[in-house]
C-alpha cells in the first residue's frame, strides 16, 4: 500500500498520555513522525518514545509468519491456515477432555477497544471461555477499584486543562516527569504559580525538577499512615468543605472517627517525614483554592494500594476539591489504552461496562450485538493471578497470551516458566518472536503493532483518540483484530461477528454498549469525527443538550454513580509491611520505571539504538552512599541481590535517589521481577510490586 503524499494520525502507543503524531512521508515514502501542534493532549510536545514511535517496526526479530513448535524444540514457520487449525484444534481438543473452563486468556492495555472488545467477546461469546484477564491488573486494578467503591463508577475525573487550573498539586507515587512527560510538561502551562509537591520514597526525577516546590521523601509502604493523619489534621483545625461534604458525600463521620488514631507523632515514626512537614502539607492543601492529587503506581501496586487510593480520593471529597478547574483526585493511566480495557476487555466486567451476572445486562449485550444471550458467561472471570493458580492446579490447560509478555512482567516472574508447564497449550500472540514468553509458547501468532493498523485508544483524561495505518505489517503479520477475525472463522463462531468486518465498523459496534453509561460516547459518529475534534472524551452521548467542549471534567454538578447520589469515604485498618524485614532481608526493594526513552519490559524500546543506549546494558540497584559504605559496595561493582524467592547479580549505582535502608531497580530488566514478592490488594487483586525484602551483598553465593 503506498502512502506517499498521504498524512496519517497516530495516537502515541506508548504511554496513556495520549499524545497524538503526525506522519507524513518523504520522496522515498518513509515515514516522517512529527508531534501534533493542533491537539488538545500534546499541542505540539512528545517525548523520546512518541518521536520512535515507528521505530521499532521494521527489527529482525519481528514474528513475519506464524511459527509452531516442533519435537526437537525449534520453532518451525507455518502457514496461518495450519497455525490456525493448530490453535482451534488444541483448544477445542483441550476444552474436550477437561471442560470449557480449562482455557483462558490473558490480555494487554496496549490493543485498541475495538480489538479489546473482539478478542473478548471472542473468547467468552464464541469460545466459551470465563477466564480472561489482561495485564492492565498489574497496573490499574487498584485505580479502577478505588473510583468504583468511591464514585459508583470506574471514573477518573480529570482533564489535562486541570494542570494548568490548580494552586497547589500534590504527586503521590508518581515520577510523572519520565512516566508521563508531556503530562508533566503542561504544568509550565500553568500560570497560577502551583505549589506542586511530590512525595515519593526516592527521589525521583520527578522531584528534583524544577517545577516541584517541595519533596516528602517518605518510607517505602507508608503512605496510608502519611494520608490518614493529614485527613486528621484538616478535621482537628476545621479545615473541610462542611457543605460538600454534608450534601455530597456519605460516611464522613465514621471516617472521621476512624482516622482520630492516626497522630503527628507516631506518623513522623512511620513515615520518616517531621512533624512540621507533615502539619506543613495539611496546611498547604487547606490555602489552596484549586487543589489536584496525581498518583500513579507507586500507590497502585501495593498491598493496600486501593485503600491508598481511597485515602487520596478522601482528601479530595473533605476539602471540596472535586469536579472544579484544577482539581480532582486524579489517577493517571499507564499503557496506551488501558483505559479502553477497563471499558471493552470483557474480563472482569460485562462488555461496556455490565454485569455478567445479571440476567438484564446479559440480554441488553446480546440485543446490542445482535448475539443469543446464551453465550455470554453468567460469572465473572478470576482475576490474573487466580488464573495462573488454575493453571497451576491443572484446571486451566490452555493459554492464550495477547500482547504481554509475563515471563517478564508477572510478579515472582520465577514462577512463571514453572507454571506454563503445565499448560497443554500456550499461544502467543506478538510482534515479536523474540519475547521471554514466547520462547515458552507451542504456537506464535504474528500481531502488527501500533502504525500498522486502524482503531482507537481512550487516554488517561478520559479522550478517545485515533490510530491510522501508517504502514503494512511486514510479512504475513497482521493486526490483532484480523487474527480474532481469522480465529472466529475457524473456530466457527464468525456468526457472531457478522457486522465486525473493519475497525470501524466494530466501533459502530461497541459505541453502542455505551450508551446510557457513565462513559457513553455513542455520539460519536465516525473515526472522522474523532480526528475533526482533536479526539474525544466521555461522556459523548448522542443527545442533542451534551457538553462538547475540548476539555471536560466530572462531577461538576456534585452528583456521583452511587444511588443516592454521592461518593464514599472509605478507608481500612493499616496492615503491616507485606515482607517482614530482618537481619537475613534488611533492605526494602522498589522497583519503578528506569528512564523517559524505556517502556516496561523493553521489548519494543530495546530495538531502539536512541531509546535503547538510556538503560545500561547491566542491570542495576540504586543503593544509598551510607549503606553501600557500610557494606564495603563500590560504584559499578557487581553485587548479589537476594530475596526469599531468588537471587540475581547486578551492578550497584551509589547514592543519589534512595534512602538508607532502601534500593532501588528498574522494572525494565528481567532479572528485577525474580525478587518481587507475590502479595496483592485485597479488593484490586493488583500485585504489590513496591515493596520486597532483600539482602545486598557483595560475595556471590551459588546462584
Ligand atoms: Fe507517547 Fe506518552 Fe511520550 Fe506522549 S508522553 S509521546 S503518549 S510515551
Amino acid at each position: 500500500m503506498s502512502m506517499e503524499n498521504k498524512i496519517r494520525y497516530l495516537t502515541c502507543g506508548y504511554c496513556s498520555t495520549g499524545c497524538n503524531m503526525i506522519i507524513k512521508f518523504d520522496d522515498k515514502g518513509k515515514p516522517i513522525v512529527r508531534a501534533n501542534l493542533d491537539y488538545p493532549v500534546n499541542q505540539g510536545k512528545a517525548c523520546p518514545k512518541g518521536f520512535q514511535l515507528l521505530s521499532h517496526l521494521n527489527v529482525d526479530d519481528r514474528a513475519t509468519t506464524p511459527y509452531i513448535r516442533d519435537h526437537e524444540n525449534r520453532f518451525i514457520p507455518i502457514t496461518w491456515e495450519a497455525a490456525l487449525q493448530e490453535f482451534v484444534g488444541n483448544f477445542k481438543r483441550i476444552q474436550n477432555n477437561y471442560g470449557k473452563n480449562s482455557i483462558a486468556f490473558i490480555s494487554t492495555g496496549q490493543i485498541t477497544n475495538e480489538e479489546h472488545a473482539f478478542l473478548g467477546a471472542l473468547a467468552k461469546f464464541g469460545m466459551g471461555m470465563i477466564h480472561g484477564d489482561g495485564n492492565t491488573r498489574q497496573c490499574m486494578a487498584t485505580s479502577v477499584v478505588a473510583y468504583k467503591q468511591s464514585f459508583g463508577w470506574d471514573a477518573p475525573p480529570f482533564t489535562y486543562e486541570d494542570l494548568e487550573k490548580s494552586d497547589v498539586m500534590i504527586f503521590f507515587g508518581s515520577n510523572a516527569a519520565i512516566s508521563h512527560p508531556v503530562i508533566w510538561w503542561r504544568i509550565q502551562n500553568n500560570l497560577n504559580d502551583p505549589t506542586v509537591v511530590v512525595i515519593d520514597p526516592r527521589k525521583t526525577e520527578t522531584a528534583t525538577d524544577e517545577i516541584t516546590s517541595l519533596y516528602y521523601p517518605i518510607k517505602a509502604k507508608s503512605e496510608l499512615y502519611l494520608l490518614y493523619t493529614i485527613a486528621n489534621i484538616l478535621i482537628q483545625n476545621n479545615w473541610v468543605d462542611g457543605e460538600f461534604v454534608n450534601t455530597h458525600t456519605s460516611g464522613f463521620k465514621e471516617f472521621k472517627k476512624h482516622i482520630a488514631k492516626y497522630t503527628l507523632e507516631s506518623t513522623a515514626r512511620k513515615t520518616g517525614i517531621s512533624e512540621e512537614q507533615i502539619s506543613k502539607l495539611a496546611e498547604i492543601i487547606h490555602k489552596g483554592k484549586a487543589v489536584s492529587f496525581w498518583w500513579m503506581v507507586g500507590v497502585n501496586q501495593a498491598h493496600q494500594g486501593t485503600r491508598t487510593a481511597q485515602a487520596l480520593i478522601n482528601l479530595a471529597l473533605m476539602t471540596g476539591n472535586i469536579g472544579k478547574p484544577g482539581t480532582g483526585p486524579n489517577s493517571i493511566t499507564g499503557q496506551c489504552n488501558a483505559m479502553g480495557a477497563r471499558i471493552f476487555s470483557n474480563t472482569t466486567a460485562l462488555l461496556g461496562g455490565y454485569d455478567f451476572t445479571k440476567e438484564s445486562d446479559r440480554n441488553t449485550v446480546a440485543k446490542i450485538l445482535g448475539i443469543d444471550s446464551g453465550v455470554i458467561p453468567h460469572v465473572n472471570s478470576a482475576s490474573y493471578e487466580k488464573i495462573l493458580e488454575k493453571i497451576k492446579e491443572g484446571k486451566i490447560k490452555g493459554l492464550w497470551v495477547v500482547c504481554t509478555n509475563p515471563a517478564h512482567s508477572w510478579i515472582n516472574s520465577n514462577e512463571f516458566p514453572e507454571i506454563v508447564e503445565n499448560l497443554e497449550y500456550l499461544v502467543v500472540q506478538d510482534m515479536y518472536y523474540t519475547t521471554e514468553t514466547a520462547q515458552l509458547a507451542n504456537l506464535i501468532l504474528p500481531a502488527a503493532g501500533t502504525g500498522e493498523k486502524d482503531g482507537t485508544f481512550v487516554n488517561s483524561e478520559r479522550r478517545i483518540g485515533l490510530l491510522q495505518k501508517v504502514l503494512d505489517p511486514p510479512g504475513e503479520a497482521l493486526s490483532d483484530f484480523d487474527i480474532f477475525n481469522r480465529v472466529a472463522d475457524t473456530w466457527g463462531c464468525s456468526h457472531l461477528f457478522k457486522r465486525w468486518t473493519n475497525p470501524e465498523s466494530a466501533f459502530q459496534v461497541i459505541k453502542k454498549l455505551t450508551k446510557g453509561k457513565p462513559w457513553d460516547f455513542s455520539g460519536i459518529e465516525s473515526y472522522q469525527m474523532i480526528l475533526d475534534h482533536g479526539g474525544i472524551q466521555w461522556p459523548y452521548p448522542s443527545s442533542k443538550n451534551k457538553k462538547t467542549d475540548t476539555y471536560r471534567r466530572l462531577f461538576d454538578d456534585g452528583v456521583f454513580y452511587h444511588e443516592d447520589g454521592k461518593a464514599q469515604f472509605l478507608y481500612d485498618d493499616i496492615l503491616p509491611y507485606p515482607e517482614e524485614i530482618n537481619q537475613d532481608y534488611p533492605f526494602i526493594l522498589i522497583t519503578g520505571r528506569g528512564n523517559i526513552s524505556t517502556w516496561h519490559t523493553h521489548t519494543r524500546t530495546g530495538k531502539v539504538p536512541l531509546l535503547a543506549r538510556k538503560l545500561p546494558k547491566d542491570p542495576y540497584i540504586e543503593i544509598s552512599t551510607t549503606d553501600a559504605k557500610n557494606l564495603g559496595i563500590e560504584e559499578n561493582q557487581w553485587v548479589q541481590v537476594s530475596s526469599r524467592r531468588d537471587k540475581i547479580k547486578v551492578k550497584a549505582l551509589i547514592g543519589g535517589r534512595v534512602k538508607e535502608g532502601e534500593v532501588f531497580m528498574p522494572m525494565h530488566y528481567k532479572e528485577t521481577n525474580k525478587l518481587t514478592f507475590p502479595i496483592f490488594d485485597e479488593y484490586s487483586r493488583e500485585p504489590g510490586y513496591k515493596f520486597a525484602a532483600v539482602q545486598v551483598k557483595k560475595d556471590f553465593e551459588p546462584i
